[in-house]
């Protein structure tokens, strides 16, 4: 096949203890799925699981033991921080029932969903698509991806995040209104998934600001951390 320019490489992310890489389909997140954040953005915490996307180029791949870099995005002036668990699909399906989730799961990651909130805010306002707020170039930072049976008891696992040393998220993943094996029942639902699609299941409270030069320290027990300055 001619092409009439250079196609861009897939997107992969590194796989602990695993030689080959997780080639990345596509990025789906979840909206306010920790009451406690959706609480704190506005809402009740009881509404039905609903999603948004990134492109998989959006990714900051970042190796273990590696501090990513990730640029201070242009037209924001109110840059905030998303720790997240992000499952990765290894089985894709259509229609998966939550009982059955686990056997299209290849493990997780420790992943951050960063957000352009004056933008995403704006745009809610007016009712329109959130994707300048949340699907900007660099905005998914993700750390290595451990295989399910290494992964540990993902689904009570501590999350948290320390920016510069200072706590400012810190929860637990069982606190997800929608847990993983339900998210995955709803998001099947919508649209058929895909070996290589990533699944980024929603922050806890505490969400803020970052600056250049921040460091970002985000970690799921049994995951590992993901460090990430901004420049
Ligand atoms: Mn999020």
């Amino acid at each position: 096949m001619d092409y009439l320019f250079s196609p861009q490489a897939p997107v992969t992310v590194p796989v602990n203890g695993e030689s080959r890489a997780f080639p990345v389909h596509r990025i789906y997140c979840v909206g306010r799925n920790y009451e406690d954040h959706a609480k704190e953005m506005g809402f009740t915490g009881r509404e039905p699981p609903f999603f948004f996307l990134k492109p998989a180029d959006t990714l900051v791949v970042v190796p273990s033991g590696q501090t990513g870099t990730m640029p201070y995005p242009s037209l924001t002036s109110n840059l905030h921080h998303e720790i997240e668990l992000v499952v990765a699909i290894g089985v894709g399906g259509k229609n998966i029932q939550a009982a059955d989730a686990a056997k299209h799961i290849y493990g997780y990651a420790v992943g951050l969903d960063m957000t352009r909130r004056d933008l995403q805010n704006d745009m809610k306002k007016q009712g329109r698509p959130w994707c300048i707020g949340k699907a900007f170039d660099h905005s998914a930072p993700i750390g290595p991806i451990t295989p399910l049976a290494q992964a540990g008891d993902v689904n009570n696992a501590d999350i948290s995040l320390q920016v510069n040393g200072a706590d400012r998220q810190r929860s637990n993943v069982a606190k997800l209104i929608w847990n993983v094996a339900e998210t995955i029942e709803h998001l099947s639902a919508a649209w058929e998934l895909q070996p290589g699609d990533l699944i980024y299941t929603g922050t806890p409270e505490g969400v803020a600001a970052v600056v250049q030069g921040d460091t970002l320290v985000g970690a799921v027990a049994g995951l590992g951390s993901l460090s990430v300055q901004i420049a």
